[in-house]
């Protein structure tokens, strides 16, 4: 069993006088065979998380245990754990078999033809049998990431980290490869940390993503459930494109008054606040419908700012028609691209109460 285990795992680095939380007690419990994907924004210690899992980075405090061994102080070589990197990091003078046979030859005392056997198999199992004599510098982007994936999977490890495998790749060969990771990474069943920045990687590819923020862990969780149910404003705000909707609000007697609306709420919803009135509503542009007529509290009229057609939907900037002309309170809606609405139109967004997020505004905890 490959159950990796993070135990308040910090990673402090020294900038002078400065002390640099890079990974700030994390802890995380990730199961045998599953496919964890860790997302956040630039600097939130995602590479550094992976570089101590893979012991290429010393840990300040806190343990990691793979298979309830601790390895913080195990070397890296005798942790059976393999890493894809961005770069690929082949031998340029060596030819791809070489590359992928190289590791078996360094930490094994396989015989050679068995060697070559694996390293044959694993080159029929990413469809690159035919490059196996190439060298490197011979091969397309595609092709190289996969013989860097391949010489991971030759190494039959416990443990796979990648970090951002596929950012080198165009978009059409980065979607191909995603979904040909996910049914290797499915087959073969390996515990697979995998970083990226990239929403619709964290989104498709991972069984549960960690969120992180500033070294700090903000959510573990499956892709749908951070969607629908995130922890806290940052993880609203990061997942999801356009971002969700944000204004500030106070609750008073039932109802939420922002700067340009008044949105009553129901007793239910009131009583997961727990008494506090300082919030952020959040509504995500999906879940706003536009219609034409105003029929309740929910509903509101705005005025067409901007239409974004982007073929299969739009993008529609709205200003709340209570608050016209006045500042930032933009209100942004997607639409099937059937939905015809121009600017300076009048329309009435309707906000369902069954779909609205509200955080506490000073420590950005979900409320409801
Ligand atoms: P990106 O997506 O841009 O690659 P990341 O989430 O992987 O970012 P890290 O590379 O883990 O972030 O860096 C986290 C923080 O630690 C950053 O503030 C970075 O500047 C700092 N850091 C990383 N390595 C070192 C180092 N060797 N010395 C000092 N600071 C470092």
């Amino acid at each position: 069993m490959a159950t990796l285990e993070l135990d308040s795992v910090t990673k402090v680095f020294q900038d002078g006088n400065d002390e640099i939380r890079a990974v700030d007690g994390v802890s995380a419990s990730i199961d045998d065979g599953e496919f964890i994907v860790v997302v956040g924004p630039s600097g939130c210690g995602k590479s550094t998380m992976l570089r101590m899992i893979a012991g290429l980075e010393t840990i300040t405090s806190g343990t990691i245990s793979l298979a309830d061994r601790v390895i913080n102080d195990v070397k890296s070589q005798d942790r059976d754990i393999a890493m894809v990197f961005q770069s690929y990091a082949l031998y340029p003078h060596m030819s791809v078999r070489e590359n992928m046979s190289f590791g078996l030859e360094e930490s094994t005392d396989l015989p050679d033809d068995q060697i070559q056997e694996m390293v044959s198999e694993t080159g029929e199992l990413l469809g690159i049998s035919n490059l196996l004599d190439r060298k490197p510098t011979e091969l397309s982007g595609g092709q190289q990431q996969r013989v860097a994936l391949g010489r991971a999977i030759v190494r039959d490890p416990e443990v796979f980290l990648m970090d951002e495998p596929l950012s080198n790749l165009d978009a059409k060969l980065r979607a191909q490869m995603r979904t040909e990771l996910q049914r290797l990474q499915d087959d073969l069943g390996v515990t697979t940390v995998y970083v990226t920045h990239d929403q619709t990687e964290a989104m498709t590819m991972g069984d549960r993503i960690v969120i992180l923020n500033d070294g700090k862990l903000q959510q573990i969780s499956t892709p749908l459930e951070c969607y629908h149910e995130p922890a806290n404003q940052f993880v609203a705000d990061f997942l999801g494109e356009p971002s969700m909707n944000f204004f500030d609000v106070t609750l008073e007697n039932g109802v939420l008054r922002g700067e340009a609306f008044e949105y009553p709420i129901d007793a239910e919803t009131e009583a997961d606040l727990g008494g506090t009135t300082d919030l952020v509503f959040g509504i995500r542009p999906e879940d706003i419908e536009l219609t034409e007529r105003a029929n309740d509290a929910h509903d509101f009229e705005t005025v067409v700012d901007v239409v974004e057609p982007m073929g299969d939907e739009n993008t529609v900037y709205l200003q709340f028609a209570a608050a016209a002309g006045e500042d930032d309170d933009t209100l942004v809606a997607t639409t099937d691209g059937f939905t015809r609405v121009t600017e300076d139109d009048t329309v009435v967004a309707r906000i369902p109460e069954e779909a609205i997020h509200l955080f506490d505004r000073a420590t950005g905890e979900a409320l409801h």
